[in-house]
């Protein structure tokens, strides 16, 4: 809904070459033209990249499947040099320790945030998502939204995200619990011989020092493990972990030191 009501330039709009895969999806599907903007070597956005022309800008923060989070203070610099477009901060990720740009709203109406109940809330089925940003950019959404597409969310789905909004903690119990258990996970998979950015996210980005991502990944997939691997270019060495209860991501540990000794 946010592609097709803010980003109908002639111009392209701005998004980082590794990032959620559905942006070029969208913009392909919308006929929105895109540029991508590579991340540094570090996986992080270098935010002069996003100070060129453009028909609007989004990228999520935490970014995925990276798990990298961006500094308040740079995302309010892309916000700045863009005063002209919209500027999107996909943050379906925020609530796993991150800063939400939120406190950013107030200053720029050309900043628009969106949440999901998909991941921090477990209700991906619901299918859930929300926007915030200036009285302006909502008119248009809705404007949009009302055109084509007026009941976006079900009954059930509005009361069960009702009730899930009330429950404030259970809502920091599981997003905790994620948390504690990445944190360790973190530090066992980096008493192997694996490297991985620090993630923001319910999921960590790691590779591995000698052993390749796709022989890891066909590994673990025969011993129903499932881990997001990515045939793509700089990232195809890497796999993506989401981070399930303790006794998942022990399994993980204990399939990965069987695998390392074979290999
Ligand atoms: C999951 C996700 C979304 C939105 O997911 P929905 O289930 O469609 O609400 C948006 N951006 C990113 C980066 C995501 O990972």
């Amino acid at each position: 809904m946010s592609f097709l009501t803010f980003f109908n330039s002639e111009k392209p709009i701005f998004f980082p070459d590794i990032t959620y895969s559905f942006y070029d999806v969208w913009a392909d599907l919308f006929r929105i033209p895109y540029e991508t903007k590579a991340l540094d070597e570090n996986f992080m956005i270098r935010k002069e990249d996003y100070y060129g022309e453009n028909g609007g800008v989004i990228f999520p923060n935490p970014n995925a499947p990276t798990g990298v989070l961006m500094p308040l203070a740079d995302i309010r610099d892309i916000v700045e040099h863009n005063s002209d477009v919209i500027v999107i901060v996909d943050e379906a990720y925020i609530d796993f320790g991150g800063e939400t740009a939120q406190s950013l709203l107030k200053d720029y109406e050309n900043l628009l945030i969106v949440q999901t109940f998909s991941k921090s809330r477990s209700l991906a089925g619901l299918r859930i998502g929300y926007a915030m940003g200036s009285e302006e950019l909502i008119r248009a959404l809705n404007d949009v939204k009302y055109s084509f597409n007026s009941y976006t969310i079900n009954r059930p789905s509005i009361l069960l995200g009702v009730a899930s909004v009330e429950d404030d903690a259970y809502f920091r119990e599981t997003t905790a619990k994620i948390v504690t258990t990445r944190e360790w996970f973190k530090e066992d998979m980096m008493k192997r011989r694996l490297s991985l950015p620090d993630s923001w996210a319910n999921f960590l980005f790691a590779t591995h020092r000698s052993v390749s991502a796709r022989d890891i990944f066909e590994a673990a997939k025969k011993q129903n493990i499932y881990v997001r691997y990515f045939a793509k270019e700089r990232i195809d060495n890497y796999l993506r972990i989401t981070i399930g209860t303790d006794e998942e991501m022990k399994a993980f540990l204990t399939f990965f030191d069987k695998f390392e000794n074979l290999s």
